[in-house]
């Protein structure tokens, strides 16, 4: 108590400026008991739907297009107004509440998500913010997920934001709670990136995909030189690391014109949007339901009007492909493209004379273009491969990352060698990488995970020291077959969903459930007793008691079940499976309909 009193009075601004110190006094001791008030309301306030969730709006600077958000809240309170997060997160924070508010703002992002994918719109990813509070154990992501399992939402569009600070007190739970938000599929970001005491090794260290620039780098006027030069070299590390940027407190439009340059992907800032009301994000973001498209940059003065459709076609040229393959004959001076990439070649793919062209067009950053030159002699002289990560003019004063690999032609002798190489688009290959990531994991058809990623968390969870024990459960649904021929493919696509709800009813929070196959489910259930397992494949059993109400046909099911149990019956993924499926194969044997619970 002494101690949060002294801090208080620490970090009051008031007091005698001169020596810098100030006492507690009553003055403190009432913002204390506001303090108090004010969180013994939360509850109440979480009841009333007082919180409320703010978007704003993040744009892609490759296209201007919006293509995500950050959720952030807003307390509406009866008596004092719309408070900001400032006004409450700190207090929140110091009386152990903010968990409950950061799971809550997560649960509202799950339910508009799945609101639009109901109305069928483009689905923005969204980011949430995540005190450090709930990083003291990775259990909390659990429950995140039985909420993205109960709302049909992809983890893979939500991403959490750290902040930077959190890792400096537990660096190691950090790491672990990341590879744990991976496994589950969600992504992760580094709020306040340069806010504190940023290093770039965190980058190498920490496994995040994205860092979000803190906007004091585009604050300070002063030292505004030197901001920049640190901006770009940390935009280009974090594109040799795959990682995507976003700058944020953006608020006007030479910073982002500055930003289309120096190739940094998102931008979040004032000069775009504000946070707001998720009604207004609606009618912003989207049109037709689709994520929309911002006038270029140029026409973006002041209001915001809407662009014809020359502007729009426009803003779709898109470089046409992830690969450019090249050689350059340096004795010839004459330099091949497979493509026209740039805008800057206009259309020719032939270049005679080509060190001049390099040094004299846009095609390369002017601060990327020594680099360049460097790499190609280093290629030359010492016949190696070589890779650099450099700045390609793509379209209207947009740069863009490419990876540039090149080695000397076999063959070729030193000096007069020809130099062949590509050049990588790592945006495109990263949106690629981002679609595929979102369908990866998951089953079309149930929502449940799939297969690959069952034996992959399976795998990890067994490895882990936390791991005392667990069942692995499969399930086989008697005779769907007949099911499926009887009352055709749909209604059995139907069933299946069907019995994945009611699966998902029966396991909770620490299990993971998933459709291995056809009409075969496995779960993993951890840290559960001989007796709890009995009762869960009871009431698993009991489920399947219960028919499918379809508009004008019931169903009748019944399903078999082998459970292996971990560490008795292996330690191994392989191996459990293999006991289970043991099980389960008798419990057919024994007339199906029932449970077997693997036995030497
Ligand atoms: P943050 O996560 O760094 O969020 C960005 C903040 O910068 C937002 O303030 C946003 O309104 C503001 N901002 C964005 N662009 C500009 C700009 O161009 N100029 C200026 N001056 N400001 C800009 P907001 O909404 O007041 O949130 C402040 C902080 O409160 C957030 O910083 C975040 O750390 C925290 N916060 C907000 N919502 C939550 C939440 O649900 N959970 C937790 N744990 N923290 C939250
Ligand atoms: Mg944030
Ligand atoms: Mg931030």
């Amino acid at each position: 108590d002494m101690q949060e009193k002294a801090n208080l009075a620490r970090k009051r601004k008031k007091g005698d400026q001169r020596y810098r110190y100030s006492f507690y006094d009553e003055e403190l001791q009432q913002k204390l008991l506001e303090e108090k008030d004010l969180m013994g309301m939360v509850e109440g306030a979480v009841r009333k739907g007082e919180f409320v969730v703010y978007l704003q709006p993040k744009v892609r600077l490759a296209d201007q297009r919006i293509v995500g958000a950050e959720a952030l809240i807003r307390w509406n309170h009866p008596e004092r107004g719309l408070l900001a997060p400032a006004d409450f997160i700190p207090a929140a924070e110091r009386h152990h509440q903010i968990c409950r508010l950061d799971r809550l703002v997560f649960e509202e992002i799950c339910r508009i998500l799945a609101r639009w994918k109901q109305e069928g719109r483009e689905l923005p990813a969204i980011s949430v913010n995540l005190s450090r509070q709930n990083l003291e154990s990775s259990a909390f992501l659990r429950e995140y997920r039985e909420l993205c399992l109960r709302y049909e939402v992809s983890p893979s569009l939500i991403e959490f934001e750290l902040t930077e600070t959190i890792l400096f007190e537990n660096p190691k739970g950090v790491r672990a709670c990341i590879d744990e938000m991976h496994a589950l599929g969600f992504q992760c970001s580094l709020d306040d990136f340069g806010a504190g005491f940023s290093s770039l090794g965190l980058l190498n260290d920490l496994d995040v995909d994205t860092i979000k620039l803190d906007r004091s780098f585009f604050w300070n006027k002063r030292s505004g030189q030197r901001s920049l030069r640190i901006v770009e070299a940390i935009l280009k590390l974090a594109a040799q690391l795959h990682i995507r940027t976003v700058a944020e407190g953006i608020d006007d439009a030479g910073q982002v014109a500055y930003l289309r340059r120096a190739a940094c992907d998102l931008v979040q800032g004032f000069f775009f949007f504000k946070p707001m009301p998720v009604e207004e994000f609606e009618a912003t973001a989207f049109e037709e339901g689709r994520l929309r498209y911002m006038p270029p940059l140029d026409k973006m003065s002041a209001p915001l009007e809407r662009e014809g459709p020359e502007d729009l076609l426009h803003m779709e040229e898109q470089p046409n492909s992830g690969l450019v393959a090249f050689s350059y004959d340096v004795k010839r001076d004459r330099a091949v493209f497979s493509a026209p990439f740039s805008p800057v070649m206009e259309g020719r793919c032939d270049f005679q004379a080509a060190s001049a062209f390099f040094r004299k067009s846009e095609l390369i950053h002017d601060s990327d273009r020594e680099d360049f030159f460097r790499v190609l002699e280093r290629c030359r002289r010492e016949d190696i491969w070589v890779e650099t990560t450099l700045r390609f003019y793509m379209s209207q004063g947009r740069y863009e990352w490419l990876e540039l690999y090149i080695s000397r032609e076999q063959g070729s002798s030193g000096g007069n060698g020809v130099v062949t190489g590509v050049l990588s688009n790592m945006g495109e290959w990263r949106a690629e990488l981002d679609k595929w990531r979102e369908k990866a994991d998951r089953d079309e058809l149930t929502g449940l995970y799939n297969r690959a990623f069952f034996e992959r968390w399976v795998t990890r969870k067994l490895e882990s020291a936390d791991l005392e024990r667990g069942s692995l459960i499969f399930i086989d649904v008697d005779n769907f077959k007949e099911i499926n021929d009887r009352y055709g493919h749909l209604a059995g696509d139907e069933i299946l969903r069907f019995i994945a709800q009611k699966i998902l009813g029966v396991f909770r929070r620490t299990d993971v459930v998933a459709r291995y196959g056809g009409d075969e489910y496995v779960i993993f259930v951890s840290s559960v007793s001989r007796e709890i397992l009995t009762t869960r494949l009871n009431q698993l059993c009991g489920m399947f008691q219960e028919p499918y109400r379809g508009d004008n046909l019931t169903i009748y099911m019944s399903a078999s079940i082998g459970a292996s149990y971990y560490p008795d019956d292996g330690q191994d993924f392989r191996m459990l499976l293999e006991k289970a499926d043991q099980a389960l194969y008798e419990a057919k044997r024994r007339g199906k309909n029932q449970y077997v619970i693997y036995e030497d």
